[in-house]
């Protein structure tokens, strides 16, 4: 009580003092210049080679400069303080190197942070502390003219992340650390409760104390390095957020293990088309080109370029010639078969002078022998196929294909009986003519041919384009017959 009535009988002593305070070299107390602040200065220096510019209209504060500033108190001492209140726009020039204490603390009308640098740039400075981080009050933070929201991706020229730097970022949803990056500082994306995935680099190997403190959110973390690897990783305490997350690890270390290959783009006779198979240890996907083929393809003929295969060809042709007819005088056709004709299995090359240039797989459906003739011999096989005594692993892919040589879909009898069929027709069939002079010659061999279909792929497509025919032909007619019924006048019941 005593020092409150020794206060007011300072300030009534000054006040009335005042008038007569004609005495030259006589400074008036500080006290004066409180309700004066419509002359406080609105620049300044806040640090070595750092000033600071306010703009009162439009509640611009510009820092500029390229050093580090002074440290304040939490009871004010800014430069700006008399402006904390009317500060909206927070302008930071990229050279700044620290944030002081308590700089921005009572800026509570703050919204927006614009920092003239890059990520890089600002993962570099040192705030002082919470305190001193706009973000305490503000709302967006701009790096380079973009609002810090959604995935950043913090570049490899980025070794350490300093203390607070993306604190409560909360429009964050994800986060890559490029592999380069070593430690994330104290309290880094605290309070990012937006964030929902965290990408983090083998080079990690410090997570600062509460670096994803209050980050609830957090649900997948994707470390790249093994689970033996993120056991040496230091992370301090305060990050439960993200370790209660579910984190994915790399595979260990291998040789890629590639499935099936698809095709994205089918190569043409002169242009090339593109196929791609994916890794089953990593899922990492490989794509490659597929040479231009170097032949025309005839009507009729199937190639599945993810594994060769060509299918199409008539039984006992010996020639791919007239099917696949190079583009080049200088391309030629070598086979490797089993008896000089083209049956399931047989490899067919494509040779640019003595240069392969293309390697094929021939399947001649019910061909499953691999004589190129479908018979007897093929029924047994297919019998066993079909009772499960032989499987797909154990007879290759070509082969189980050419099994179902009715294309329905299933190896069963009805295959077994459709070659046996075309087993007793072929005894009819001069074998040792070509099959150039037996489609001439021999009506056995047209009819035997016909028994199974060397090119279902294609007849379902037509099938398809003509059923859409007659589907249009049929809703046409139902609509002539609609319109004739609605001239009809309803008779009296
Ligand atoms: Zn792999």
């Amino acid at each position: 009580m005593k020092k409150l009535i020794a206060s007011i009988m300072v300030v009534v002593m000054v006040i009335t003092a005042a008038p007569f305070s004609g005495f030259a070299g006589l400074d008036l107390p500080e006290l004066f210049s409180i309700s004066a602040s419509a002359e406080s200065p609105t620049h300044g220096s806040c640090g070595f080679n750092l000033e600071w510019d306010f703009d009162e209209f439009s509640g611009e504060l510009l820092i500029n400069g390229t050093g580090n500033m002074d440290d304040y108190s939490v009871y004010g001492g800014q430069p700006w303080s008399d402006y904390n209140m009317s500060i909206k726009t927070l302008i930071i020039a990229g050279g700044i190197k620290s944030i002081g204490s308590f700089a921005f603390y009572d800026c509570t009308a703050l919204k927006d942070v614009y920092y003239y640098g890059d990520i890089a740039d600002w993962c570099s400075i040192t705030f002082a502390g919470m305190s001193s981080h706009p973000m305490i009050n503000a709302e967006n933070l701009y790096i380079n003219g973009t609002l810090v929201k959604g995935d950043i991706v913090i570049p490899d020229s980025v070794t350490r992340i300093l203390d607070y730097a993306f604190y409560n970022c909360a429009e964050l949803t994800s986060v890559t650390f490029s592999e380069g990056v070593s430690s994330l500082g104290w309290f880094s994306f605290y309070e990012c409760d937006g964030l929902k995935s965290i990408t983090i680099p083998k080079s990690l190997t410090y997570i600062g104390e509460s670096a994803f403190e209050k980050c609830k959110g957090i649900t997948e973390v994707k470390y790249n390095g093994t689970e033996e690897e993120w056991g040496n990783v230091f992370v301090d305490w305060g990050n439960d957020e993200l370790l209660k997350a579910t984190i994915s690890f790399a595979p260990p270390a291998h040789e890629c293990v590639y499935g099936e290959w698809t095709v994205i783009a089918e190569p043409t006779a002169t242009e090339t088309g593109t196929k791609t198979h994916v890794c089953t240890i990593c899922g990492e996907a490989e794509t490659v080109t597929i040479s231009a083929t170097g032949f025309e393809t005839a009507e009729g003929i199937t190639i599945d370029f993810a594994s060769n295969t060509v299918s199409g060809i008539n039984a006992g042709e010996s020639s791919l010639e007239k099917y696949l007819v190079p583009v080049d005088e200088s391309y030629t056709w070598e086979y490797e078969t089993t008896n000089d004709r083209l049956g399931t299995g047989s490899k067919a090359f494509l040779k640019d002078g003595d240069t392969v240039i293309g390697e094929y797989t021939i399947l001649v459906y019910g061909d499953t022998t691999g004589d190129s003739w479908y018979d007897g011999q093929d029924a047994v096989l297919v019998s066993c196929l079909a009772n499960d005594m032989l499987t797909e692993a154990g007879v290759g892919e070509a082969v189980y294909m050419a099994a179902d040589c009715n294309h329905d879909g299933v190896i069963d009898d009805l295959d077994v009986a459709l070659l046996n069929e075309a087993g007793t027709l072929l005894t009819e069939v001069d074998q040792s003519k070509s099959a150039e002079v037996l489609l001439e010659t021999s009506t056995a061999y047209v009819e035997y041919l016909e028994l199974v279909d060397q090119s279902p792929e294609l007849d379902v497509e037509k099938e398809k384009a003509e059923m859409s025919i007659f589907d249009f032909i049929v809703s046409f007619i139902k609509l002539i017959i609609e319109m004739l019924f609605s001239y009809i006048p309803v008779p009296y019941k």
